[in-house]
């Protein structure tokens, strides 16, 4: 089953994921992962095209996860494209994908949950109540299921990244985590599935997220360390356009995600902003 390298195999059940998987590691093939809720973009062809350079094998999941969406979060309006994803991948390689349903990952009576308790508290998880209590378990199940040797994923959702590299380090899985950098499009807006929310006068707001951002650093390398002040213009520089509600614009240790006095070199500028029915994030190292 697993020769054919051209063709891309698309498994819905996990079992049938898991004897795929089984059986490439039994011919020790290395296994690349690349986990995605579908409406693939540009972001998610660079991680699948960096996927296809690390592993022998490439697979890659397609599964809208409903528990890492809130209640009033837009799970229902989340766009669904499978035909379209498999057109956008058709030339790169993947040898699976894996695109389970509900029922299959969350069958009837499943009540184990896993938690990155301090990590996850801060940034978007304040905002995002359970969110990354979802995030980390569809991810340890995946990573059970699709048992790969190498799992990638993309700096845009920084704070995701950092909580799966301590769920791998505390539950010592043998998965390498590795990432990529945010993918932009020609104006710097980080591409996210959600910008398709966007209206063509919001996603002109949206381009003020990063140029606040680099204003912010600009600051930084100017002398000002203070980070309150720091944070204060880039807050009243995105406050002026009224089509944005920022959730947070903060200063972070890139490792531990703390609240820091004094900025430093190599520390996580990340914002969350909403700006019509998309909420946004972006971050960039000072
Ligand atoms: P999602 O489908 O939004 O769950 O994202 C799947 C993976 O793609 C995650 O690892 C994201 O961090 C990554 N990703 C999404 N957008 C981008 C982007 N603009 N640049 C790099 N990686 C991205």
């Amino acid at each position: 089953m697993i020769e054919s390298k051209t063709l891309t195999k698309t498994i819905r059940s996990v079992r049938k994921m898991q004897a795929y998987a089984n059986e490439a590691r039994r011919k020790n093939y290395k296994i690349a992962f690349v986990p995605t809720m579908g409406a693939l973009h540009d972001g998610h062809l660079k991680l699948i095209s960096e996927g296809k350079k690390q592993g022998d094998i490439l697979v890659i999941s397609i599964f809208v996860n409903p528990a890492q969406f809130g209640p009033k979060e837009d799970f229902q309006k989340y766009k669904r494209d499978l035909e379209g994803d498999l057109k956008k991948i058709d030339t790169l390689g993947v040898d699976v994908v894996f695109v389970p349903s509900i029922e299959e990952i969350y069958p009837q009576g499943f009540q184990t949950y896993v938690e990155v308790v301090e990590l996850q508290k801060p940034l978007c998880g304040k905002c995002r109540p359970g969110h990354f209590k979802g995030v980390v378990t569809i991810i340890l199940k995946l990573f059970n299921i699709v048992k790969p040797h190498i799992a990638l994923f993309g700096e845009k959702d920084y704070q995701q990244l950092k909580i799966i590299q301590k769920m791998v380090e505390d539950l010592n899985l043998e998965v390498d985590i590795r990432s990529i950098p945010i993918v932009r499009d020609k104006y710097g807006v980080a591409l996210s599935s959600r910008n398709k929310y966007l209206s063509d006068k919001e996603k002109t707001s949206a381009r003020k997220i990063i140029r606040t951002l680099h204003e912010i650093k600009g600051k930084f390398s100017k002398g000002m360390k203070d980070t309150t002040t720091i944070i204060d213009i880039g807050r009243k520089i995105l406050n002026k356009d009224n089509s944005i509600n920022i959730d947070y614009l903060e200063i972070r240790d890139p490792l531990t995600l703390q609240c820091k006095d004094k900025a430093k070199n190599g520390d996580l500028l990340a914002v969350a902003v909403r700006i019509g029915n998309a909420r946004l994030i972006d971050n960039i190292r000072l």
